[in-house]
Formats: structure tokens, sequence, C-alpha cells
């Protein structure tokens, strides 16, 4: 709507109608959709080029909608952010995430780290580390194989409250990786004052390397960066073996993309996990 002097009072078009309807209606939906099979928990393999091992996965959540079919969390996942429907939903990703770790763990497959993302709202529920605490009882994994992978953006607000959580969670054991680093707003200081173990590099710095120049250079000072303040970091997004020569060169190991495996249900992450097993 415009201020005073504009000759239009409309607040709402007829497209801004429409986009409204599809939220309310998506969110409706996605509330029934919590503890059902339509939500699922795929997972993405992460390995270390230095030793050729898988050392992890990310949990990332699907939503098979019965009619629409499956709905990207790109498209979901902000309509659940500005509801409470995110902390439903992570906590049923969190719980499926550890459940299937430690599952494989009893059947003799060789451990791996599970990172499972969090939203900021999901952060500043109260006693937050004690519920983690409690879903790491609940699924019986040792707190050392799960990593919670937060954005810079979950920061922003309550820095000083939003330490204190990070250390209890590191205290508990829990590693703790900044995602999509350098994507909002960055933020060297946050680096220096939270608890962290690891640096995620953004896809999109990941994506035209070795060839965009501006890319090559954000990913070189990225490295130094975690290097100097002795964090692990990771590249995501890795699909082209140009990037991962490039990635090896610059002193980054840690590898996430297509090139090493899609996101996949537990079924085939195991097989991989079997795999490793045999080697
Ligand atoms: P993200 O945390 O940055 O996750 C990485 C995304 O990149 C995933 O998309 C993954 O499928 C995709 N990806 C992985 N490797 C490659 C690659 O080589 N090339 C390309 N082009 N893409 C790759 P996805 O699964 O669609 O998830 C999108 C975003 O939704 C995630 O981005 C994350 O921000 C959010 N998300 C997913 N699951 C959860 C969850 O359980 N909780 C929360 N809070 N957010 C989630
Ligand atoms: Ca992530
Ligand atoms: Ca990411
Ligand atoms: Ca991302």
């Amino acid at each position: 709507a415009k201020g005073a002097g504009g000759n239009t009072y409309r607040f709402f078009t007829p497209e801004m109608n429409a986009r409204i309807f599809e939220r309310v209606t998506l969110e409706n939906s996605l509330r029934r959709a919590l503890n059902s099979d339509q939500i699922a928990v795929h997972y993405q393999p992460q390995v270390d080029m230095h030793s050729g091992l898988l050392i992890g996965f990310e949990a990332l959540v699907r939503w098979h909608h019965p009619e629409q079919g499956d709905i990207p969390p790109a498209r979901f996942i902000p309509i659940a952010e500005e509801s409470s429907l995110i902390n439903q939903i992570g906590d049923q990703v969190l719980r499926e995430a550890c459940r299937q770790n430690r599952a494989w763990q009893d059947m003799g497959l060789p451990p791996v780290v599970m990172a499972v993302n969090l939203s900021a709202m999901q952060l500043r529920q109260p006693e937050f580390a004690s519920r983690i605490a409690a879903v790491l009882t609940e699924s019986g994994l040792d707190a050392r194989w799960l990593e919670l992978e937060i954005t810079e953006s979950a920061f922003i607000r309550d820095t000083e409250r939003i330490v204190e959580v990070l250390q209890q969670l590191q205290a508990l054991g829990i590693k703790l990786s900044v995602d999509d680093f350098g994507t909002g707003y960055s933020s060297l200081g946050y680096l220096k004052r939270l608890p962290f173990d690891r640096i995620k590099i953004d896809q999109s710095f990941v994506r035209d390397l070795p060839d965009n120049a501006d890319d090559i250079a954000i990913v070189r000072a990225i490295i130094a960066i975690a290097d100097s303040l002795q964090k692990e970091v990771i590249a995501e997004g890795v699909e082209q073996p140009q990037q991962i020569d490039f990635l090896l060169q610059q002193g980054c190991t840690l590898m996430q993309g297509y090139h090493f495996g899609r996101p996949a249900a537990a079924g085939q992450a195991e097989q991989l996990l079997r795999r490793m097993q045999d080697k």
C-alpha cells in the first residue's frame, strides 16, 4: 500500500490473494502430513577425499503430497518457518535421523556422523539443549555421531542467548556447523564468538569452480578463514571432477554433492555404508 500522497490503496491484488491462499492451503496440508508417512527423511553422503571414506550423511526432509506429489523443501520449509510447524517438522526429522543412525550402528555398519538441519526458530525453543539430549537418549545415539547445521541468519537476533545454547550443545558432545557460509549476513564476528566445529561452503560458490575468478577467490578465502580458526571445512554441491581437483588443491578434503551421491532413502544410504564396510 502506498503512503500519504499515493492514489491507490489496494492492499491485496488478486495475484497476492492467490498466493496467500496457496500458502494457507499448503500450511494446512503440511500440518496434516506431520507424523504421517508423507514426511520422510533422505540421506546424502559426505565424504573425505583424503581417506576416500564416507564420513557422514546430511538428513534432508522430503514431503510426498498425496495429490501434488513431491513438494521440495525450498517450497514448504519457508512456510513452516513462519509458524511453529517448523519445530514439529524439525523434531520429526531429528528423531528419525538419530533413530536411523543408531539402527545402522546396531547392524554393525561403520559409524558415521548424521548432520541435521536446524531452523532459527528451533534454536529458540526453551530448554533446546535438553530437548536434543532427550532425543539422543531416546534413540540411544551417542552425541558424537550427531551434527547440527545452522545458517548464519540464526545468529542475528539474541546472539548472547544463541551462544549459550550452542555451548550447551557442544558440551553434550554434538558437532556444530555453519551452513551456507557466506550467503547470509556474514559474519566473521559470529565465527569468532560462536562455538563451531565446521564451516560449509555454500553450493553457489562451488557451482562455477574452477572457471569463475570470483568464486575461486571466495572459496580460497573461506578455506583460509576455516584454517586459521582451526575449523573443519566442507564443500557442498560438488558435481564435477574439476571441482574436486580444485578443492583438493586448496586443502579442502571434505565434500558433499551429486558426484558422490544424491539424497536417497534410508535403504539406499545403507547400501553405501555396506559397500564401505567391505573395503
Ligand atoms: P541445504 O541445507 O543447503 O541442503 C543442500 C541442498 O542441496 C539439498 O536440497 C540437496 O539435495 C542439494 N544438493 C546436494 N548436492 C547437490 C549438488 O551436487 N548439486 C545441486 N544442485 N544440489 C545439491 P534440498 O534437499 O532440496 O533442500 C533444500 C533446503 O531445504 C536445504 O538446503 C535446507 O535449507 C532446507 N532443508 C531440507 N531439509 C531440512 C530440514 O529437515 N530442516 C530444515 N530446517 N531445513 C531443511
Ligand atoms: Ca544443510
Ligand atoms: Ca547448505
Ligand atoms: Ca543451501
